[in-house]
């Protein structure tokens, strides 16, 4: 017994992991400083373009972390993190600020598009947070956006983890007109039982299933699947992670509603986004640049 006591003891202070351990809290520290000086967050902007009419009909907020010395640190490096410690219920208060408000400025900057609307990640912890719908309705009321324009995201894992607090939130922020949308569709929990019991407004399916939909019967055949689903209980679908011609022209067969991905354009900066919009209205669409490939 002594000797697994001290055979996991030596397993907790191995020096590689305390290495492991250190690096963490030092990216623990340095993310509570970027909280504080709220000035090395950035939010990218990636377009959703619907497959009927080559038309972009919003962008997804997508947050990057300007680190002084390391540089650009990915959502995946340090949502996890902020998630653990807590900070990302800041972090996301942040989001949906910046989010709303430079949505709202689009909206007024091209009044000749339709509406553009504005998709924002949603974590558990923010979800737990006990004044979350207030706090949501009062972004939308100071930055001006209208409720409409907002869709939140959000996993199967969050809502299965939280069923019944976000069951109480999706139903006020439903009635208030802000749609929800389930991220990552297809790699969550399986139960799909809980999908018409919930107002969801549209399914995003995972990119794993949209990457691999020309040289595999079986993705093709989950999309479809997925689609059909969407379609029979009133909502609609976005894919994830278009890359190529040959998955759009699928996904336009199978009746896809929205994509999203590296083919239209990956996230960007909002001065990039301004210039894509005013050749976007200039052409009216996609179009040309589909056409061209
Ligand atoms: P997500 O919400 O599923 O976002 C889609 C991810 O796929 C983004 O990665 C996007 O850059 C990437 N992507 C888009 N199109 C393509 C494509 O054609 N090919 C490939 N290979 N990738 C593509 P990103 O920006 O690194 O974000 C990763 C994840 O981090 C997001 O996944 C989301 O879960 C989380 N995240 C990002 N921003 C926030 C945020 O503000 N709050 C919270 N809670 N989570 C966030
Ligand atoms: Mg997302
Ligand atoms: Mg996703
Ligand atoms: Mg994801």
């Amino acid at each position: 017994c002594a000797k697994a006591l001290g055979k996991a003891r030596y397993e907790v202070f191995h020096p590689k992991m305390h290495e492991g351990a250190s690096l963490l809290l030092q990216l623990e520290t340095s993310l509570r400083h970027a909280l504080l000086k709220q000035e090395e967050f950035r939010l990218y902007y990636q377009p959703i373009v619907s497959l009927l009419t080559d038309k972009i009909i919003g962008f997804e907020a997508l947050i990057r972390w300007h680190h002084p010395e390391r540089g650009l640190i990915s959502p995946d490096d340090f949502i996890p993190l902020a998630e653990e410690t807590g900070m990302i219920v800041n972090i996301g208060q942040w989001v949906l600020y910046e989010a709303c408000h430079q949505m709202q400025r689009w909206q007024q900057q091209f009044p000749s598009l339709q509406p553009l609307t504005i998709s924002v990640n949603f974590s558990g912890k923010q979800i737990a947070q006990p004044h979350i719908f207030k706090q949501i309705k009062d972004i939308l009321q100071q930055t001006g956006l209208e409720p409409s324009s907002l869709k939140l995201e959000i996993t199967e894992s969050l809502l299965m983890d939280n069923f019944e607090l976000a069951n109480t939130l999706l139903s006020q922020l439903a009635a208030l007109n802000v749609e929800l949308h389930m991220d990552d569709f297809g790699t969550g929990y399986s139960s799909l039982s809980y999908l018409h019991r919930l107002p969801i407004q549209t399914l995003k399916i995972d990119r794993s299933f949209v990457t691999n939909i020309g040289n595999r019967g079986e993705n093709l055949e989950i999309v479809r699947t997925i689609v059909a689903l969407a379609h029979n209980l009133n909502m609609s679908v976005t894919a994830e992670g278009i890359e190529t011609l040959e998955q759009l022209t699928h996904l336009k067969a199978l009746q896809c509603d929205r994509g999203q991905g590296y083919f239209f354009s990956p996230p960007m900066e909002s001065a990039s986004v301004e210039l894509l919009l005013r050749s976007h209205l200039a052409r009216g669409n996609f179009t040309h640049r589909v056409l061209k490939k």
